[in-house]
């Protein structure tokens, strides 16, 4: 098969065509090295040169600003749900952690397993359809951190605005939603996201964080979990991954080129409604998350039934529409609509919609 399908999956994900092209073009040898990317020693200009790139991108994407540190690490978020406390979580004090979904939970897992934690809030109860007003947050002022997730993947759930948490440094896991919108940096201590979904291939992490912080990070950790020590190597410490940098510096070209992150958030925000708008339509569909913290990422929905359902992901993946079963732990459909996911592809979806309901409904 060579024709493209529709990737709806939640990552990895879909990745922009022109940064494939330009990858499938530079494959055998980079223009004037001579080399692919993966053949060349991380130490060399030429790779200099790329990570370069990559952290420029994000930094002129993101407006991160100069008292921050852009790192590309390994491991995955996953591996940043126990770095986070393990750098930051001090043996006397307690991290404030808000449940939003599924992720927050692993997070918090990992975070107890490191010293004291306090559930500022769940949101299980309910299913996880939404995110608590700050009223609902019980925030320790003396908080070594406080957790967020800025969109729960599996369950569909975004803030669309970040709590405010005063002085306490807050750590948002960006995973799922970074680049799909502006934002402003410097409200974060920390910010973490597996590249998977809107940065490039699996295999880095990007983290951001301030400055000012290393400074709480106790002695004598293990040393590819000490985020000082990545900062001061500036990522190279050991060998990264190469290859997912370099896509992820022309990932970020791409976004550049579409009119920066502004511009996505707007053709998101579209693309998004296209969806939930054909949810509303019905009751036939069932949106999972409260409308005010709808995911523009991963939109959630479920049908009357369950056989339903498992037809509705049979029938859309006979017609090319692939990667739409929710997560396997709450199950119903997920369209995951990345920055790089075409809005045609979109309109297949709500024409399938309605065309599925005609037939089953
Ligand atoms: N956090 C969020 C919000 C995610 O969506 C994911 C992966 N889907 C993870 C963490 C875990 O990421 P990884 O597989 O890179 O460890």
């Amino acid at each position: 098969m060579t024709e493209r399908i529709f990737n709806f999956s939640a990552g990895p994900a879909v990745l922009p065509v022109p940064v494939l092209e330009e990858a499938q073009r530079d494959m055998l040898s980079l223009p004037g090295v001579g080399m692919s990317v993966m053949e060349i020693s991380h130490r060399s200009k030429t790779f200099d040169e790329i990570i370069g790139r990559a952290e420029a991108g994000l930094r002129e994407l993101l407006k991160v600003p100069d008292n921050y540190h852009i790192l590309f690490l390994q491991g995955g978020a996953s591996l940043q749900f126990s770095m986070v406390p393990m750098n930051f979580l001090t043996p006397d004090g307690s991290a404030d952690y808000v449940l939003t979904g599924s992720w927050g939970k692993k997070a918090l897992k990992e975070a107890k397993k490191v010293g004291a934690v306090n559930i500022a809030t769940t949101m299980a109860d309910g299913g996880f359809t939404r995110v608590p007003s700050r009223e609902e947050m019980s925030l320790s002022p003396h908080a070594s951190y406080v957790h967020i997730t800025s969109n729960e993947t599996i369950e569909g759930v975004q803030w669309k605005h970040e709590p405010n948490v005063g002085d306490v440094p807050m750590v948002a896991d960006m995973s799922s939603d970074i680049l799909s919108r502006a934002f402003d940096v410097s409200k974060y201590g920390l910010i973490y996201a597996g590249a998977q979904k809107n940065m490039g291939p699996s295999g880095v992490t990007v983290v951001i964080l301030r400055e000012d912080l290393l400074q709480r990070i106790p002695e004598n950790l293990a040393t590819m979990l000490d985020y000082r020590v990545q900062v001061e190597n500036k990522s190279l410490y050991n060998t990264p991954n190469t290859w997912g940098i370099y896509i992820l510096s022309l990932v970020c070209k791409w976004v550049q080129e579409k009119g920066g992150l502004d511009a996505m958030e707007h053709e998101n925000e579209e693309k998004a409604h296209l969806v939930y708008e054909a949810i509303d339509a019905t009751d036939f569909y069932r949106g999972h998350a409260d409308m005010d913290c709808r995911s523009t990422m991963n939109v959630t929905f479920r049908l009357p039934a369950e056989d339903l359902e498992k037809k509705f992901v049979a029938d859309a993946t006979a017609q090319g529409l692939d990667g739409l079963k929710g997560h396997r732990s709450v199950g119903g459909i997920r369209a995951s609509i990345y920055n790089a996911f075409p809005r045609a592809g979109v309109e297949a979806l709500v024409s399938f919609m309605k065309d599925f309901e005609r037939r089953n409904g």
